[in-house]
C-alpha cells in the first residue's frame, strides 16, 4: 500500500475512535484534506482513495489545481487569508470558504457567485485565542457579522472556524476550541442555524473532536510535511 492510502486510512481510523471515545456520531466529523503545496498527483491519488474534499490556503494555488483537476468532482474548500481584490475567482470556483473576517468580502464573495452555483457554504473565522497577529474576528463581534451575512442569499454561512494559538497539551487546546463551540450554540440560541464548527488540525485533531468538530481540516497527517 502506499504511504497516502496508508495515512488516509490511519487518520479515517483515528477519528472513527476519537468519535467513539467522546461519544460522537461518526458521521458528523467530515475529514478535509489539506492539499497546499503538495502536488495534484498526490491530490488525485488520494481523490481515488475515496478523498472528496480539499482544502487550500492560497488563492492562485488552488485555482490551478482545480482547473488542472477539474475532471475529478472534487469539492473545493478555500481556508486561507481572502483579499476583497481575490474574491471573483474563489467566488466562481469553491464550495467553501472558511475563512470570512469581514463583511466586504462576504459582500464580494455574494455578488460574484455565478448565478447558476448553489451559495458558497462559509464559516466565520474566529480569533478564539485573542492573539494580536491572527486573522479572524474577536468573539465579541461574530454575531454582528453573522447577523449581516445571513442576508446574503449567494452565501450559506454554514457555522466558525478557528486556528487557536498552538498548545501542546491536550486540555489547554480543549479549552480553546470550547470557546468556540460555546460561541455557536450561543449563536443558535438567537435563531442562527449553524451546524459546522471547523476546527482541529493534526496536532489537535483529537482535541477538536472532543469539543465537538465537525470538519477537521489534516494536512501533515496525510500528505506528509510541506516542501
Ligand atoms: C495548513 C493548514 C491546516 C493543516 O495543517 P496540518 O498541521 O498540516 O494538518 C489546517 N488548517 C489551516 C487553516 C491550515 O492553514
Amino acid at each position: 500500500m502506499s504511504n497516502l492510502a496508508d495515512n488516509l486510512l490511519t487518520v479515517g481510523a483515528s477519528i472513527t475512535k476519537y468519535a467513539e471515545h467522546y461519544q460522537r456520531k461518526r458521521k458528523e466529523i467530515q475529514l478535509l484534506a489539506v492539499s497546499k503545496r503538495h502536488s495534484m498527483q498526490k491530490i488525485e491519488e488520494a481523490f481515488n482513495l475515496g478523498q472528496k474534499s480539499f482544502g487550500e490556503n492560497y488563492v492562485q494555488e488552488l485555482l490551478e489545481k482545480a482547473q488542472q483537476l477539474s475532471h475529478l468532482n472534487i469539492e473545493w474548500h478555500f481556508i486561507g487569508p481572502l483579499q476583497s481584490n481575490k474574491t471573483k475567482p474563489i467566488a466562481e470556483t469553491v464550495d467553501w470558504v472558511h475563512t470570512i473576517d469581514r463583511l466586504k468580502v462576504a459582500e464580494r464573495l455574494n455578488r460574484q457567485r455565478p448565478a447558476g452555483l448553489p451559495p458558497i457554504n462559509v464559516c466565520i473565522q474566529v480569533n478564539i485565542s485573542n492573539e494580536a497577529s491572527k486573522s479572524g474576528v474577536l468573539a465579541n463581534n461574530v454575531e454582528a457579522l453573522a447577523t449581516e451575512i445571513i442576508k446574503l442569499p449567494q452565501l450559506k454561512l454554514r457555522g466558525l472556524m478557528a486556528i487557536p494559538a498552538p498548545q501542546a497539551d491536550l486540555n489547554k487546546q480543549r479549552e480553546a476550541f470550547s470557546k468556540l463551540t460555546l460561541l455557536k450554540h450561543d449563536l443558535n440560541k438567537k435563531a442562527f442555524q449553524l451546524d459546522t464548527l471547523s476546527m482541529g488540525m493534526s496536532a489537535d485533531s483529537e482535541a477538536a473532536i472532543a469539543e465537538g468538530a465537525t470538519i477537521i481540516r489534516i494536512g501533515t497527517s496525510i500528505f506528509g510535511t510541506r516542501k
